[in-house]
């Protein structure tokens, strides 16, 4: 479509970044466009309403940029899920692996309720790594993942098969796949 053509377009591939071998996904490009950062942030928020969300979690730290704008556009509460140790209130703490070692991300424990409905939103879905700990986060706090939005999906890695036991059915909404 037009608008994922603007948005692909805003987006830069670097060369080796951050380490040799990678080409990594540099959306500041179009964050500093503003017709394709609101066209973004409507098609996400678009997708929030779709999927009947309660409240948007951003997952550090573009997820941040992004999920905000999408919360006040959708009209719901944004919460984040930041890397260990960022947050100063009690937290819910879920360690993941990464290609050499792990991290841990966490969110506030009284951000989340049962009632709650969360659509996570995140930049770039490259190993799905990130996304299925943040899922295991909501569901520990008691809420029920409604979908998982992204500006990009990365399909070669695979994140769409490892999180389908994970996300059990709800949506994987990915803007544009590489
Ligand atoms: P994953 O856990 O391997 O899926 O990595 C996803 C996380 O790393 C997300 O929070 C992304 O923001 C970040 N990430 C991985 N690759 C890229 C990229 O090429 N561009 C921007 N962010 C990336």
């Amino acid at each position: 479509t037009d608008i994922q053509e603007l948005l692909l377009s805003r987006i830069r591939d670097v060369a080796d970044y951050p380490e040799p071998g990678v080409m990594f996904k540099d959306i500041t490009p179009l964050l500093a466009d503003p017709a394709a950062f609101t066209a973004l942030t409507d098609t996400l928020a678009g997708i929030a309403t779709a999927t009947g969300a309660t409240k948007i979690v951003g997952l550090e730290a573009r997820g941040f940029i992004l999920g905000a704008p999408v919360a006040v556009r959708a009209g719901l509460g944004f919460i984040p899920v930041r890397k260990a140790g960022k947050l100063p209130g009690a937290t819910l703490r879920q360690a993941y692996d990464l290609e050499y070692g792990s991290a841990e991300i966490e969110v506030h424990a009284e951000d989340l309720t049962s009632g709650d409905r969360v659509l996570i939103v995140d930049d770039v879905l490259a190993t799905g790594g990130t996304a299925e700990a943040a899922v295991h986060l909501i569901q520990r706090a008691g809420a029920e993942v409604a979908g998982l939005a992204v500006l990009m999906e990365l399909g070669f890695l695979g994140a769409r098969t490892r999180l389908g036991p994970t996300l059990a059915g709800a949506p994987l909404e990915a803007l544009l796949q590489v």
